[in-house]
């Protein structure tokens, strides 16, 4: 793709308090083309009082669309979907961090390609892929954790950030990265047929027991 030519993007509005929009730019890792930045330079430039912010979920929010403004900008940046299809966060790993122990990027790309398949689930999943135990990709306290050990992955399932904060469960240590997707998978499985509605993996863990989950999962 050129970098001189801007490319479209699918975003997803969000109303906000005093009644202005947000406009979340659907990224898969965070990650932006030239071609997209560019687009959003042009849509900025023109519509005074908006603005760029970075969300925890390694998207970006364009802020400060005002509601009769919304299909204007929403056409100028490409197209609305009503929500973001599920991302994965995951740090820069051994590819460029020099504490990354293995490369995150195509495993979390992989990830994604699991949770898609195995749904629908209970309710939504939040996922994170972390090339060391210093874990920037949030992988203890994400539904689905994989945190890079020099001989491979651990499997971390049913963290949390939210209130009652936990990590996950350590499902599996030191796998290779087919043995952590499998894991992953049959998690997943197991979520989609054990917990309750509206249940996150985390509570469905505390409700059965980390025993019964690790046992289950073996
Ligand atoms: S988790 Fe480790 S590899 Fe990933 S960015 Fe942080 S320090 Fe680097």
């Amino acid at each position: 793709m050129d970098k001189n030519v801007s490319e479209s993007l699918i975003v997803m509005p969000v109303e906000r308090k005093d009644g202005t929009y947000a406009l979340r730019l659907c990224l898969n890792q965070g990650l932006l083309t030239p071609g997209q930045t560019r687009r959003v330079l042009e849509v900025m430039e023109t519509h005074d009082g908006t603005s760029l912010r970075a969300t925890t979920g390694q998207r970006m929010n364009l802020e400060g669309v005002p509601k009769e403004k919304l299909d204007e900008v929403v056409a100028a940046l490409g197209t609305s979907i009503p929500k973001c299809p599920p991302g994965v966060s995951v740090c820069p790993g051994g590819e460029l961090c020099k504490y990354g122990q293995q490369e995150t990027r195509e495993i979390g790309d992989r990830v994604l390609d699991v949770i898609k398949a195995n749904g629908p689930y209970p309710f939504k999943i939040k996922s994170g892929v972390s090339g060391c135990g210093m874990a920037c990709g949030l992988s203890f306290v994400r539904d689905i954790g994989l945190v890079a050990i020099s001989k491979g992955w651990n499997v971390l399932y049913g963290g949390s950030a939210r209130h009652r904060a936990a990590p996950g469960v350590r499902l599996a240590k030191g796998v290779s990265e087919d043995e952590a997707l499998a894991f992953i998978e049959k998690g997943l499985i197991y979520y989609r047929e054990n917990a309750r509605k509206g249940e996150r993996i985390g509570m469905m863990v505390r409700r059965l027991g980390a025993e019964v989950i690790v046992d289950a999962l073996k």
